[in-house]
């Protein structure tokens, strides 16, 4: 088939650019603005394929500056936007350990010494200390609270109403179609193929999709962004190493909540010191919260859901959530290298956009104005462009994309949190200094320290807990996890002091029940595993089985032979195995063991 345009990925990105776009391919009168190629006399033909099963399947809890939605649209009513409110109030706030079982350095250890006895001094209440003051470039003030879903579903119903794009939800693309270094378009997933790929009863093969221009804005794990990046290559000196997985509940807060609409809490030092929290507040008594867990984690328990239950019932939190109910949840992974990891932004026939190009402010936490903002820019490119008949070149988008992001605010702020995380490479306290540094003098400081792969950085279980739990026993505790079929961690927290999860049903529920919630996630038959092990003899002598213990969806489990088996129906894509991984492939220490393919199914949920 042939088009004018095709996207990857309807994120924050691509809804940036379809929103600019779509407003003007076509006349007030219905007349075409400009002219296909492919279909003389029309309006060009765009398309964008989404790998979720509907266009608000994303995940994310949003606190944003909202520039470029704001840009977008002018008038802009937070109350036509679901679950949407201006922020009211931000606080940040440090979590002490009530339990005891962090893993705190003895500087923090001192820290908590000092707040507890001089408490009365300062704002110390439930274990936590609210602080008084916080750097200006933290703050979202006159921003927004989205549901990152309802958001997506709003603008996606905008953008279809000019119908002048089309956006195909269910479809993911397996590759983008290249010749000669030059992207001619997409190829769609085949159908009616085996969980290995192979072809079964009602095959289809994925269609081929050729077109002028390929929009590349499928996220930080997307699989068309990892094949351009092995294909082209990064620019010297950029490296993507750095990440965090994401996870978030949507809760009604009890029925005696007093946390107003557009409250957003930014915590850190709990469960562990490298673990920052948020808690935003829509209208409705409803909340969206939850961890990050951060690829600088030097830990081979990185399990998510187990550390957000934890984090919830701190007393600071947990008076605010005692009595609520969870309505939601899913995971994500989140592309922390920000300018130091963008990629080859343009060429012949692509140009990329969004988090997956390095668009992401690691300084300020913010990825959605920015995904949204590069995205717009590319539109008025693109648009440049067609007005003066000229090809989608890679000199003709430098001359327009690329000029419009270098001298745009996301490209100057980028800038200034590019080393802005560097002190983290070497502990906490000095990571959080470095970004103080780094945010008070506009990137003119920083702190260093060298971003190396995850895998790099995580000790064996043994060497992990050696001291605290003897290798006998931890070998014990692994067979018996692995006769029951369950992941390490559990029995390895509890035996380091993390108590056991009160479960009440309600909000505190099991992994498996969280699952289970309104089936929430799912996958359709006939579709490959996008979930690869590729070398599975590198599984095999593999001693942390990470990929099992941080598994967001417990769809890694321990399997035969020590290669460990996958089940696409749990899977809700968040990508964390991909680069969390700890063994590099052969030739390539770069890549990691896992594949993270194209693939469909996932959280079913417009909430998150
Ligand atoms: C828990 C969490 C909390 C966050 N909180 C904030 C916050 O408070 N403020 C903020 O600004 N940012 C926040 N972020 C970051 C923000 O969500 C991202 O920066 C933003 O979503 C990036 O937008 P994007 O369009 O570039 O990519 P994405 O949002 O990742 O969208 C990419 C889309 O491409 C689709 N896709 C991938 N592969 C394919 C394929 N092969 N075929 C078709 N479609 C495909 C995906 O399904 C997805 O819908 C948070 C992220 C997480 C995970
Ligand atoms: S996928 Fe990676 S982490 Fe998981 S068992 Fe294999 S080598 Fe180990
Ligand atoms: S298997 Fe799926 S749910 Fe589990 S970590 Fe990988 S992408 Fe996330």
């Amino acid at each position: 088939m042939d088009a004018d345009i095709v996207c990857v990925g309807f994120g924050p990105a691509t809804a940036g650019f379809l929103t600019a776009l779509s407003k003007q391919l076509v006349n007030p009168d219905g007349t075409p603005a400009v002219e296909s190629a492919v279909m003389p006399g029309m309006p060009p033909q765009v398309l964008c394929y989404e790998r979720a099963d509907d266009i608000g399947f994303g995940v994310s809890g949003v606190v944003t500056r909202g520039r470029g939605l704001r840009a977008a649209f002018p008038d802009l009513d937070p109350r036509q936007i679901p679950m949407a409110a201006p922020v009211t109030e931000e606080k940040v706030v440090y979590l002490l350990d009530p339990i005891g079982a962090s893993r705190r350095s003895w500087t923090l250890r001192s820290a908590d010494a000092c707040i507890r006895a001089f408490g009365g001094l300062l704002p110390f209440q439930n274990e936590a200390v609210e602080l008084p003051w916080s750097p200006s470039f933290l703050h979202k003030t006159g921003g927004l609270v989205l549901s990152m879903g309802q958001f997506m579903q709003w603008v996606g119903a905008q953008i279809q109403s000019t119908g002048a794009v089309q956006i195909w939800p269910g479809t993911p693309v397996a590759q983008a179609l290249i010749e000669d270094h030059q992207v001619l378009g997409v190829r769609l997933l085949d159908q009616g193929v085996d969980k290995q790929g192979k072809p079964g009863e009602g095959f289809m093969p994925g269609m081929d999709i050729h077109a002028a221009l390929t929009v590349v804005g499928d996220g930080p794990v997307g699989p068309i962004g990892q094949q351009l990046d092995a294909q082209f290559g990064l620019p010297e000196g950029h490296q993507v190493r750095d990440w965090a997985v994401g996870m978030k509940f949507v809760v009604d807060l009890p029925a005696n909540s007093s946390l107003k609409p557009g409250t957003v809490l930014h915590t850190f030092g709990f469960p562990e010191p490298e673990i920052f929290g948020f808690f935003y507040v829509h209208p409705d008594r409803v909340a969206s919260l939850g961890i990050f867990v951060p690829s600088w984690f030097d830990t081979p328990m990185r399990t998510a859901y187990r550390y957000l239950q934890h984090w919830m019932l701190h007393p600071y939190l947990w008076r605010h959530l005692q009595g609520g109910k969870l309505r939601s949840w899913g995971a994500k992974t989140l592309g922390e290298s920000g300018r130091r990891g963008e990629p080859h932004l343009i060429g012949d026939g692509y140009a990329r956009i969004g988090e997956g190009s390095g668009s992401t402010n690691v300084l300020t936490g913010s990825g959605v104005d920015e995904a949204w903002t590069t995205g717009t820019q590319l539109a008025e490119s693109v648009l440049e462009l067609l007005k003066a008949k000229k090809p989608f070149t890679r000199q003709h988008l430098e001359e327009t994309y690329l000029k419009r992001r270098r001298a745009s605010w996301v490209e100057a702020e980028g800038r200034i949190a590019e080393k802005s995380r560097d002190g983290f490479q070497r502990g906490v306290v000095r990571g959080m200094l470095g970004m103080a540094l780094a945010g008070l003098t506009n990137g003119r400081l920083s702190l260093n320290g060298e971003p190396v792969p995850p895998y790099q950085r995580i000790p064996t279980i043994e060497q992990y807990y050696r001291g605290r739990i003897p290798e006998g026993e931890i070998q014990r505790l692994r067979k018996e996890c692995a006769i029951k079929g369950v992941s390490l961690h559990g029995a390895l927290m509890q035996r380091c002091g993390w108590p056991a999860i009160p479960y009440d049903g309600q909000l505190l529920v099991s992994h498996q029940d969280a699952l289970l919630l309104g089936g929430k996630v799912q996958a359709p038959a006939g579709y490959a595993d996008h979930v690869v092990f590729l070398y599975p003899e590198l599984c095999e002598r593999c001693g942390t089985k990470i990929c099992i213990e941080l598994c967001s969806g417990q769809a890694i489990a321990p399997g035969q032979g020590g290669v460990p088996a996958f089940d696409r129906e749990k899977c809700v894509h968040c990508g964390a195995c991909y680069w969390n991984c700890t063994q590099p492939t052969p030739g390539n220490p770069e890549r990691m063991n896992i594949a993270f393919r194209a693939g469909t199914g996932g959280l079913h949920s417009a909430e998150n």
